[in-house]
């Protein structure tokens, strides 16, 4: 590596740079390196030496970056006087944790070189879509505006999340309009949904009216469809209402009706039998009631009984004595 050590005015410095890097020492002293050139490949070119005016092309092969191959974009130094474009330096620094010279820092260590980039600024070149067709040239200042801007054939990715259609600036409007990742509001429910699932929704959206899955003619929300089939509709089927008490008909709900008007005497019967046979174990449960409340009340007069008893059974020693000293007394 030959380092020269040089103290410069500006505007010489840059007519120096070729195929060099530079370091500004804070002495203003300024260190010039030569850098090898052939490095990896694997970096980004963003500028390329065809992308300027042929009349450009001779004064850009001076400032040539030697990660990418391509000319300084936004460049900066880093701290061992090298120079590079700000994006292939930190994804080197990403990738292998040092500059291509080994030494570690973090992207925080770079400067920006602003007179190379004010020097490549003032020279003109074509738009970076001029193979597309757009005819765009202009100084390298303003290149990033014009293709943010203004550049028709730049391509952009739809702006809908999950699509990943791209295409040319100028038809992004028109696919969006029908992109089948556009959000639209199920009229149901008021959920957003793209475009492309909207269908499969709307066969589950619990809001929309459908009709009853039984053909009733009843239309309802989605959600109500179950409980109106258990309950209300007249095509399910479903047993008598004397079902319990032993009429076997089972058959629609709408059938179930006009069979319940058309057996009144039938059901009455049932219901008479059932009344019958409750009110035969009602008497039945009356009987046992009595019974238990008799034998209560025997057992009742029998405790009185045995409680006498066992009074007069305990006055027996006292009148035992009592007795046998009158006999005592009358012996005397
Ligand atoms: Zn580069
Ligand atoms: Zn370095
Ligand atoms: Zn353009
Ligand atoms: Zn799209
Ligand atoms: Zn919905
Ligand atoms: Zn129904
Ligand atoms: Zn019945």
């Amino acid at each position: 590596m030959i380092v020269y050590n040089i103290s410069l005015k500006f505007n010489f410095i840059i007519t120096l740079i070729i195929r060099n890097s530079i370091f500004i020492q804070s002495d203003q002293t300024i260190l010039i390196k030569k850098e090898n050139l052939t490095m990896s490949t694997s970096y980004n070119k963003y500028l390329d030496i065809e992308d300027f005016l042929p009349e450009n092309r001779t004064l850009v092969l001076d400032y040539l970056c030697p990660l990418c191959k391509g000319i300084y974009y936004k460049p900066v130094v880093d701290p061992c006087g090298s120079i590079y474009c700000r994006k292939c330096i930190e994804q080197c620094l990403e990738k292998t944790k040092t500059c291509p010279s080994g030494k570690a820092f973090g992207p925080q260590a770079l400067i920006t070189i602003d007179f190379i980039t004010n020097v490549l600024d003032k020279l003109e070149l074509f738009c970076k879509n001029k193979i597309s067709g757009c005819e765009w040239k202009g100084r390298l200042a303003s290149l990033d505006e014009h293709i943010e801007k203004e550049c028709d054939y730049q391509c952009v990715k739809c702006t809908n999340e999950g699509c990943k259609t791209i295409l040319r600036k100028s038809s992004l409007e028109n696919h969006l309009g029908h992109c089948d990742f556009k959000k639209e509001k199920c009229e149901h429910c008021e959920l957003y949904l793209t475009r492309v699932s909207l269908p499969a929704h709307l066969a589950e959206c619990p809001k929309m009216k459908i009709d009853c899955t039984q053909s009733c003619g009843i239309v309802l929300e989605r959600s109500l469809i179950d409980s109106h089939i258990s309950n209300d509709c007249r095509k399910s089927v479903i047993n008598c209402s004397y079902e319990s008490l032993g009429c076997d008909f089972k058959a629609t709900r709408l059938e179930v009706e006009q069979h319940l008007m058309e057996n009144n005497v039938k059901h009455s019967l049932l219901f008479f039998n059932e009344f019958t046979s409750i009110n035969n174990k009602i008497k039945n449960l009356d009987n046992k009631i009595d019974e238990v409340t008799k034998s209560l009340a025997t057992r009742k007069k029998c405790k009185t009984e045995v409680k006498k008893v066992f009074k007069i059974q305990e006055k027996v020693p006292m009148e035992k004595k009592k007795y046998s000293e009158e006999i005592q007394n009358n012996g005397k």
